[in-house]
């Protein structure tokens, strides 16, 4: 866990622990000879994947962005992937209850984004943070619901379709302001709805740039997961998110880097990117 300020912002840096991924499809069409310089795999191939969420206090709203994996897998994807289930010890260690969370922000609905946003009661499913707005794109709610074959494995109903049913859950159709300060934009490749949040504040921008850039292993332009769904559009996001956030020095918030939860990037003459703690 790790306190930051922006502007007048608090962010507190919270996580659902480390779980597991195939290196291949982590690192896409993306050699394993190049890839395992900077990722170790275990010997069925496997690298370790962090669950970053991020809290904003702005003073008036407590916002959480991304609820992890959650506590509802099945055994046999617990077999595969691990459930680490660490967000709601990591967030009272951070001294943030359920009860605490106005507002709750998944980037898109794939298991690991969306795992806390509801717990089981009984026979039936309730949201876990009981007094919070969710938010999410209202097509990634609907590619969801079409279970298609290429990635039904990703989606778990039980994670949303309960909140969308309430209302509790708000669909959201493209670009939007949230509250003051905080808004999401959407970025496509990944999934084609997936939104990241924008962060301002005293003249400062973070992002929570979500899956278009799961880890500082994936800052090359090319270096995309197998998982998206279109890697050329992937590639595009990229460009247009780097044009922004590399001039205005946004920190970039990754989901899934298991040691560097924040961080600006940046460019250098011969065009390679690279992740730097401190902005230049
Ligand atoms: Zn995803």
């Amino acid at each position: 866990m790790r306190n930051s300020s922006l502007g007048d912002f608090e962010l507190i840096f919270v996580s659902d622990g480390n779980y597991y991924l195939d290196g291949g499809a982590f690192f896409g069409v993306v050699p394993k000879t190049m890839w395992q310089k900077k990722v170790a795999a275990d010997e069925n191939n496997r690298v370790t994947v962090g669950l970053n969420s991020v809290v904003v206090r702005t003073g008036r709203e407590t916002v959480l962005i991304e609820t992890g994996i959650g506590d509802k897998l099945s055994e046999k994807l617990i077999k595969i992937y691990g459930q680490p289930a660490q967000l709601l010890k990591s967030l009272d260690c951070a001294g943030i209850a359920a009860d605490d969370i106005d507002i709750v922000i998944n980037t898109h609905l794939h298991f690991d984004h969306c795992g806390w946003n509801t717990i089981r009661e009984g026979d039936r499913m309730v949201p876990t943070f009981p007094r919070a707005r969710y938010y999410v794109q209202e097509g990634e709610w609907q590619h969801a619901r079409l279970q298609h074959e290429r990635d039904a494995i990703s989606y778990i109903g039980e994670n949303y379709d309960p909140l969308v049913a309430s209302g509790q859950m708000e669909l959201l159709r493209g670009d939007q302001g949230i509250v003051p300060g905080i808004s999401v934009r959407v970025f496509s490749g990944h999934t084609n709805n997936m939104q990241a949040v924008l962060i301002q504040s005293g003249g400062k921008s973070a992002c929570y740039i979500s899956d278009l850039i799961p880890t500082t292993a994936h800052l090359d332009l090319t270096w995309v997961m197998a998982f998206d769904l279109d890697p050329v559009q992937t590639i595009e996001s990229r460009k247009q998110y780097y044009g922004h956030a590399i001039p205005e020095k946004w920190l970039t918030m990754f989901t899934h880097d298991p040691n560097t939860p924040c961080a600006y990037i940046q460019r250098n003459e011969k065009g390679r990117y690279s992740a730097s703690t401190k902005a230049r």
